[in-house]
């Protein structure tokens, strides 16, 4: 078995008790299915999102609403294709009517899963989409206007703030510093 299909293997194995978790409040709150998250188990990037969508929610899988078709034409547009990366969100089912998780949700969903899976995957790059994501890794306080696109530490791990591709669709004059943010963290994979 190679690494690839070991990791795999992990990330199932990690997934398969919680299919039907109802540990913080979005358990119980209206949501279809646990949106584990999706891609190459050994990938060198980790894209994470807030949580899913209606989209998401309904067909089990991460970014494939508008949002996610906005990041998947950013990555082919930059030269890779989705399978080749891993993209999740921090928590894994859908908060009614899209609110923000609360930080309850986020860290309890982030301690079940997301840590979980980046210690499998062991990135070289974390991408965080959003205020969000980039909070629940780094702290509440951290302010995405002010980090974004550049590179910081996160447990020996570069970590890439960029805004949510939601956002860039209601703000599309952000467009183009958005791919610009995805670009240098594809680019520093390179240098790491
Ligand atoms: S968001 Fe995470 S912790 Fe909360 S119920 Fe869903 S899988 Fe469990």
């Amino acid at each position: 078995m190679d690494s690839k299909q070991f990791k795999q293997q992990l990330l199932e194995q990690l997934y398969a008790p919680y299919k039907n978790c109802t540990l913080c409040p979005l358990g119980t709150q209206g949501r279809t299915q646990v949106v584990f998250g999706e891609g190459n188990p050994d990938a060198q990037i980790i894209f994470i999102g807030e949580g899913p969508g209606a989209k998401e929610d309904q067909q089990g899988r991460p970014f494939v609403g508008r949002s996610g078709q906005l990041l998947t034409r950013t990555l082919q547009h930059l030269g890779i294709t989705r399978e080749t990366v891993f993209i999740t969100n921090v928590v894994k089912c859908r908060p009614p009517n899209n609110r923000p998780p609360t930080p309850i949700e986020s860290n309890t969903c982030k301690n079940l899963l997301l840590l979980k899976q980046i210690k499998i995957i062991r990135p070289k790059i974390l991408c965080t989409l959003g205020s969000s994501a980039l909070q629940s890794l780094l702290d509440q306080t951290a302010k995405i206007t002010k980090l974004r696109g550049n590179p910081l530490q996160w447990q020996n791990i570069t970590l890439i703030p960029t805004y949510h591709p939601a956002y860039i669709l209601r703000n599309p004059r952000e467009l183009p510093t958005f791919v610009q943010d995805i670009k240098t963290a594809l680019d520093s994979l390179n240098k790491s």
